[in-house]
């Protein structure tokens, strides 16, 4: 077997593991394996070439359409790809990524533009889409129920291999870096989907940027320990505002609200747009109001 294709469980042997490059870091990420069926394709075209020869991948699931999950799609010519609704537009046109990243003519936009290069992204026609419950059948072991997981991208999509209890998280990864940062994500959806993934029983834990988790206990805190990121964030964006002077997200930008150190252009750019989100979910939640242009607390 290749030394980054993992067994998961000794009761479902056709149930892997798929360790992206460099540990499944952007601009890699991890996959799951079920039967012929592969969730995501940014492992790094090196590794989805050599799993493609040794398991003839059927069909591509997508959990959502950023270029760090979808990367290998060009490599995989004899796959169907699926994806849910929300996500096929960039999918099936890779240029719509540049406006929905809120880069376009920017030096952020260079930025990607160069990476795009490097993987040498293409468009991948989508041939069929799911819905949220959705069970995508494989064989008589082995069923995929769809979670549709709402925030991170409008169509973010989590997974559970009903008989097996093993799912995969997408990029609500458990990482200390929650994301939300295109035109179509949205905060309190994110919250929602996290909640939603707490409320399911799963053993296996497979996420898009970090090691599988074992034992849903242990799934269930990471899932809490990964909502408090963004309470955290909610502390130091709240803290700025105020019952008197209105204050607009732009105002806050550059400041490290949410990165610690900016190492590229888009990092701002990001960072911005997910203070918007967080000023978007307190004009839900009734704890500001328009005033002059700006916010204020209520
Ligand atoms: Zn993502």
């Amino acid at each position: 077997m290749l030394d980054f294709i993992h067994p998961l469980s000794d009761d479902f042997r056709n149930i892997y593991f798929i360790e992206g490059e460099r540990n499944g870091n952007y601009p890699f990420s991890h996959s799951l394996l079920i039967g012929n069926y592969l969730i995501d394709t940014g492992i790094s075209g090196t590794r989805i070439k050599k799993l493609n020869k040794q398991f003839q991948i059927n069909t591509a699931i997508l959990s959502h359409w950023h270029e760090d999950h979808i990367s290998g799609n060009k490599l995989l010519p004899n796959s169907n790809f699926i994806c849910h609704i929300s996500d096929k537009l960039p999918i099936e046109d890779i240029e719509m990524m540049f406006p929905y990243y809120k880069v376009e003519g920017t030096d952020a936009g260079k930025e990607f533009r160069v990476l795009f290069e490097m993987f040498g992204m293409k468009n991948t026609k989508i041939s069929k889409t799911f819905n949220d419950n959705e069970i995508i059948n494989i064989d008589d072991h082995l069923k995929i129920k769809v979670i549709h997981t709402p925030g991170h991208t409008a169509g973010h999509c989590g997974f559970y291999e009903i008989n097996s209890k093993i799912a995969f998280f997408g990029d609500i990864d458990l990482t200390r870096f929650p994301y939300y940062a295109t035109i179509d994500s949205d905060l309190v959806d994110y919250e929602n989907s996290i909640d939603k993934l707490k409320n399911l029983e799963i053993e296996i834990a497979v996420m898009g940027h970090k090691d599988p988790v074992f034992g849903s206990s242990n799934i269930r805190v990471e899932l809490d320990k990964f909502k408090s990121v963004i309470f955290k964030r909610d502390e130091r964006i709240l803290s700025n505002l105020t019952e008197r002077k209105p204050i607009r997200p732009i105002d806050l930008k550059g400041k490290n609200l949410i990165y610690k150190r900016y190492t590229y252009n888009f990092e701002i750019i990001s960072e911005l747009v997910m203070i918007e989100k967080h000023f978007d979910k307190y004009l839900k939640k009734n704890l500001i109001t328009t005033q002059d242009n700006g916010y204020i607390l209520n």
